[in-house]
């Protein structure tokens, strides 16, 4: 916690009195009182301050925090119909996520006390946003090791089966029930806006999900192969390029390891390469193997390049750092023998911000790099 990172660690707790779900009172040396937090009996973080000194953690100040956060958000005049509207820790609200589509929202509570504390948030998001529905995605497997139930349930109004959302001038049909996170990407929606002002010639998207990237920069690329290895989401890049107007955007249902190698065997060659993949690393232990897998799509894209030619890379593991990944792409380019200039370092849209000294809110790397020759 010093520092003002919001979390304490099992191992630093001396003596507990409360339920798990309580909102306590931390007392630090000689019964200093620390602030308050959330009181998780199971997790390996039980708490999570929401105060810091005498400040007290009650509904005014939640509402205020939720209020800020939406506050921010419509500062940021983003030219989207989706978009992260609370992001836990960085909102000051640890553990809460609140995504909007359209005029729905999705609600993720990913630790005990938040989840107890969901009706109010509920009825404070309904007041402060008027949304048509609220839906809880309450199914991420964290919630297991706080030793929460994975539920998926409609919360206030209406929830249908897709919802209509527009970012910039793609339209995606998100199935808020049953898609990847609370439905779409939305934290790449910046880099996509990036991509878009280098994308030219023979673009390859891969792990394109429900073909986020490539519908982008379709219309400033006469052709486009877009992979993902999931038949579902195959079925609805293929539905949201016809939805976009973009046909030539071609789905092929691959895994990248085993397409990227072919397409160097077969002496193809792309001007522009997206990699988006899925986070390799999920915990610390998984960390060399995940750079290994970063290392073999990064190596294979560059020689895929052609000179000029543009990649898009990205890491969303939080436990790859910068510095690591920036190493890996280092090691590709070497190996490769393709020289590579960085033109952009970029991170998760601003809309997911970063709270200065809790490294855990800032996870997603993108780095737009350039093929010299
Ligand atoms: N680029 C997307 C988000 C990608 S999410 C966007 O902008 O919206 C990661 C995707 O990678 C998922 O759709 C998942 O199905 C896919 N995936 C995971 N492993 C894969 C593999 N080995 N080969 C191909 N696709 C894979």
């Amino acid at each position: 916690m010093r520092g003002g990172h919001p979390w304490i660690y099992r191992a630093d707790v001396i003596d507990v009195d409360a339920a798990g779900g309580d909102i306590v009172t931390v007392l630090g040396p000689r019964q200093r009182r620390l602030g308050d937090a959330l009181f998780s009996d199971r997790s390996q973080i039980p708490i999570r301050m929401l105060t810091h000194g005498d400040r007290v953690a009650d509904a005014g100040l939640i509402r205020s925090r939720l209020d800020q956060a939406l506050r921010f958000r419509e500062s940021l005049h983003l030219d989207a119909t989706a978009c992260r509207l609370v992001h836990g820790e960085a909102d000051l609200l640890p553990s809460l996520i609140v995504d909007r589509y359209a005029e729905y929202l999705v609600v993720q509570a990913l630790s005990q006390g938040m989840d107890r504390m969901m009706p109010e948030v509920v009825a404070m998001l309904t007041e402060l946003t008027r949304p048509a529905g609220i839906l809880a995605r309450n199914d991420p497997k964290v919630r297991a090791l706080e030793g929460l139930e994975q539920t998926i349930e409609v919360l206030a109004g209406e929830i249908p089966e897709s919802v209509v959302v527009r970012e910039g001038p793609i339209e995606y049909d998100a199935d808020l029930r049953r898609g990847q996170k609370t439905g779409l990407f939305l934290d790449q929606r910046e880099n996509r806006e990036a991509a878009a002002r280098y994308a030219h010639g023979r673009l390859l998207d891969c792990f394109s999900y429900h073909g986020g990237f490539a519908l982008r920069l379709a219309r400033q690329c006469p052709e486009v192969d877009a992979l993902d290895i999931s038949a579902d989401a195959v079925a609805r890049i293929r539905a949201n390029a016809v939805r976009n107007g973009v046909p030539h955007v071609q789905p092929h249902e691959v895994n990248v390891f085993d397409e990227l190698r072919r397409l160097e065997r077969a002496g193809a060659r792309y001007d522009t390469i997206v990699l988006d993949p899925p986070a390799f690393a999920k915990n610390k232990a998984s960390v060399a193997n995940a750079l290994a897998g970063y290392k073999e799509i990064n190596l294979r894209a560059m020689r895929l390049l052609t000179p000029g030619g543009y990649l898009v890379t990205c890491s969303c593991s939080y436990n790859v750092t910068e510095d690591l990944f920036a190493d890996v792409i280092h090691q590709a380019s070497v190996d490769s023998h393709a020289p590579m200039t960085l033109v952009e370092k970029r991170m998760q849209g601003r809309d997911h911000p970063v709270l200065v000294g809790v490294a855990e809110t800032y996870y997603l790397k993108c780095m737009i790099l350039r093929r010299i020759e």
